[in-house]
């Protein structure tokens, strides 16, 4: 184990981050396609909210893009999150596995489903829920039964796992697909980072029952805001389509609503951008590999750290490079994000594991060592798609033209 130089460190990225004075964003949006003229489209038409013919267009482009039978156009990524885990069934008082290593919407949602958060660790390997600690976890804290899988502790029902594809990096869906119907939990995937990314072939958000897709402005594709749920089952499909415009029963001219239903849907406007962005998007993943082929080459020979690569049978987006250091220190992680900040790169740290959060400190989890291991030792490099042509410009340079 080698302590970095973390001046070696700087001097690496600088053969790949222009040093213009400007600051490189973390990860910043393209729009060098069809969002104008579709979005103008939507201003002649008078069409910009929701009603309108990009929404169906969007959904059909996901579908055929990720190869889910049904894709289900939505606001935001964290309002899919909370309609898959009422599709999948999850009730007041279920508990919710999910890694402590992710973004905070993925335990917000289990909260609007007033379930209760239970924390699992993630593999070194994959970044992603482990499945071979999860299953010898669940083994001796859980028991399966007529009601399903039971926490002994609490005696609460298990009702679903939702795991998350960690910047782009699959985590392992067959093993946990397996490992999910062998102890009666739903398989729920979190794949807002995951857009283009691929395991064994599959795209990620096909291996559950249903998968949240978010469009948020820092992801590989945006809409503004805006977010989907994917599903090969046509009545979760409709189920999914009824329960995020209100729950209108249709009819001509009568307000009819048959439960409490949300008012989730994507504008027409946000999908017309939507639309242009996905045309974009096999470009932007050729892109994201190549910048992360480049970090890969300027980081390989550099002691004490290395660049996360993509697990194996994974063909992944990259939408986020991240950083490892050696040494699991929070302090020379901070050391590094204060040089890197120096220079105008917006390096950042993962998001602070969610058992620290005050809302989420008393929810049951097992042991998370990598977790905690990943969070003292990540920093995320800027990643955009738009720094593959600052990387021609550095070969250019090195080549004298
Ligand atoms: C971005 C993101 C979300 C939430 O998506 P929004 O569109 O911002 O609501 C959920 N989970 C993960 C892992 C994310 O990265």
């Amino acid at each position: 184990m080698s302590r970095p130089d973390l001046n070696a460190v700087v001097a690496a990225l600088r053969q790949v981050l222009p040093e213009s004075g400007r600051p490189v964003a973390l990860h910043e949006p393209a729009f060098g396609g069809n969002e104008w003229s579709y979005v103008k489209q939507c201003l002649d038409e008078g069409m910009v909210s929701s009603i309108g013919t990009f929404v169906d267009r969007f959904e059909r482009m996901l579908a055929d893009y990720t190869g889910a039978a049904h894709a289900v156009a939505v606001v935001n990524g964290t309002a899919a999150l909370h309609v898959c885990l009422r599709l999948v069934g999850v009730q007041e008082n279920d508990e919710v596995l999910l890694p402590a290593l992710t973004f905070v919407a993925t335990a917000n949602a289990v909260r609007y489903c007033n379930a209760a958060p239970h924390f699992v660790d993630s593999s070194e390997r994959t970044l992603g829920v482990d499945p071979v600690r999860l299953e010898a976890y669940l083994r001796e804290a859980a028991e399966t039964g007529p009601k399903g899988c039971v926490n002994r502790r609490t005696g609460r029902r298990i009702r679903a796992l939702v795991v998350m594809h960690t910047f782009g990096h699959p985590a392992e869906p067959d093993a946990l697909a397996d490992l999910c119907r062998r102890f009666g939990i739903e398989l729920v995937e979190d794949a807002a980072q995951s857009l283009g990314s691929r395991y064994r072939g599959r795209h990620t958000g096909t291996w559950g029952r249903v998968a949240a897709l978010s469009f948020n402005g820092n992801k590989i594709v945006t809409t503004g805001g805006g977010g989907a749920i994917l599903t090969s089952d046509a009545a979760l499909a409709a189920r999914a389509k009824h329960l995020t415009t209100t729950a209108k029963v249709p009819h001509r001219w009568a307000y009819a609503h048959d439960e409490v239903g949300f008012n989730y849907r994507l504008p027409n406007v946000n999908a017309a951008i939507g639309c242009a962005q996905i045309e974009q998007l096999p470009a932007f993943v050729e892109r994201k590999r190549s910048l992360a082929r480049h970090y890969q080459e300027v980081l390989c020979n550099v002691a004490g750290v290395r660049l996360f690569q993509e697990p194996p049978r994974a063909e992944s987006n990259y939408w986020l490079n991240a950083l490892i250091l050696d040494d699991a220190d929070m302090s020379r992680r901070d050391a590094l994000l204060e040089l890197t900040q120096d220079h105008r790169w917006l390096t950042r740290p993962v998001w602070t594991l969610l058992h620290r959060l005050p809302m989420y400190r008393d929810c049951p989890r097992m042991e998370l060592p990598v977790a905690e291991r990943l969070e003292a030792s990540i920093v995320n490099l800027p990643s955009s798609a738009s720094l593959r042509h600052a990387e021609a410009r550095a070969v250019n340079r090195h080549r004298g033209v």
